[in-house]
């Protein structure tokens, strides 16, 4: 019976290949880390990670995880609202409102949960979400399973979010979301003036900040503390798997109505297991290292700095950024994956993007930038860019 559907796949993937989108797993046999070994022997400078504070493989926070695994075993086998809830969840729960300055909390197992769990219990047909086009796959996935009406503008159009906002005013409720740094480019959405927009036309603010908190804001509390709105923005969703740790573990954190119903109606977070207790100690451990030093920040944010001023001073064409997210425009895509690829031999790791990624003719390298890096390593980097940039005729 399989036959036919296994025609069909194998039918399907050799166009993928063939259109040149297949993806390819490069194996790692090390901790995530600025320096990390592939299965080849190879130990290259990792500048294609999320681990923009470099706590994937922090002293402090495995001991933190050990601790959580000794005290309360391997996993909880149970949903929250059964058997699932820890002391450990309650506190990290507190500790992320802390955070973000916001009135209460809810895990997920994931942020791509957080995302497709928050539509739905809050909205009907009644109403509308409006949202950035470069929104995340899980917003545009969680959108889509919620009946409100949907409108959309482009990237960070302030112009554009107006004229939506008018066409929804007959609508019940209304909520704009927004990624607060968008992954390809690194800018920070101008939540400063979404807020605006959304007091002028009653609606409610939702900013994904996966890719900015920790990262964004002089202490990393995000795109509030970047554009000083605390307490403005009604949902927030987040990830553990990127500057927080790099395990696993999503969270909604805003309005304590808002996360009271989520608690009550929120599908990922009802049907599906409650974080293990030591991913939650580890949680708690690393937002008290936030309340305590900026440290992880200040060095985050020189590096980039350093990074993109040395690299336009070589003449790249660098986009500008907010984030720790530098995108090297190519505008080619088999350059860029030429270009990452020699990188690669000169043990510098990046990925190049290209269409479908990113609009057609906007082929870039990404590299992110960690506070894991060193001096040396941000050298290195710059000069194989600079040494394989002349090679490929991207700079004289
Ligand atoms: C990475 C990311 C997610 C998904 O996070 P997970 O916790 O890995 O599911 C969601 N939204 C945005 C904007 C992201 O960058």
């Amino acid at each position: 019976m399989y036959e036919k559907f296994k025609d069909h796949l194998i039918k399907e993937i050799n166009a993928i290949r063939d259109g040149g989108f297949y993806k390819y797993e490069r194996i790692i046999v090390s901790p995530q880390g600025a320096e990390i070994e592939l299965e080849s022997g190879q130990k290259v400078l990792n500048f294609c990670a999320n681990n923009y504070l470099g706590l994937s493989n922090h002293p402090e926070l495995i001991k933190a995880a050990q601790e959580g695994l000794n005290t309360y075993g391997y996993g909880m086998s149970s949903v929250r609202f059964i058997c699932g809830t820890t002391d450990l969840h309650k506190t990290l729960e507190k500790k992320i409102a802390r955070f973000f300055g916001t009135e209460d909390s809810i895990l997920y197992a994931a942020a791509f949960d957080a995302n497709g769990g928050i539509f739905e219990p809050l909205l009907t047909g009644a109403d509308a979400i409006i949202s950035d086009s470069l929104n995340h796959a899980s917003i545009i996935d969680g959108v889509r399973l919620c009946k409100a009406k949907r409108y959309r503008y482009q990237n960070a159009d302030m112009i554009a979010l107006e004229e939506e906002l008018k066409k929804a005013q007959t609508d019940r409720f209304r909520l704009i979301v927004t990624d607060g740094v968008f992954s390809m480019d690194g800018n920070t959405a101008p939540v400063d003036k979404i807020v605006k927009l959304s007091e002028k036309y009653d609606a409610i603010v939702m900013v994904d900040e996966s890719h900015s908190a920790g990262v964004v804001g002089r202490t990393g509390r995000g795109v509030s503390e970047h554009f000083d709105i605390f307490g403005r923005i009604d949902l927030i969703t987040g990830t553990l798997g990127k500057s927080f740790g790099g395990a696993i573990g999503g969270f909604t954190t805003g309005r304590k109505e808002i996360i009271e119903m989520l608690r009550q109606r929120s599908r990922p977070y009802l049907f599906s297991n409650s974080l293990p207790p030591m991913v939650v100690n580890a949680g708690i451990r690393m937002f008290d290292m936030m309340s305590e030093t900026n440290e992880l920040q200040d060095k985050l944010h020189a590096n980039t700095d350093y990074f993109m001023k040395k690299m336009s001073a070589a003449g790249f064409d660098i986009k500008p950024t907010q984030s720790a997210i530098c995108a090297v425009m190519l505008y080619d895509a088999k350059l860029s994956q030429e270009m990452a690829s020699q990188l690669l031999e000169e043990g510098i790791y990046v990925i190049g993007f290209y269409y479908p990624v990113v609009p057609k003719g906007q082929a870039r390298i990404r590299v992110q930038l960690s506070a894991a890096h060193q001096p040396e390593h941000l050298d290195k980097a710059i000069a194989a860019f600079t040494k394989v940039g002349r090679k490929l005729n991207v700079i004289t």
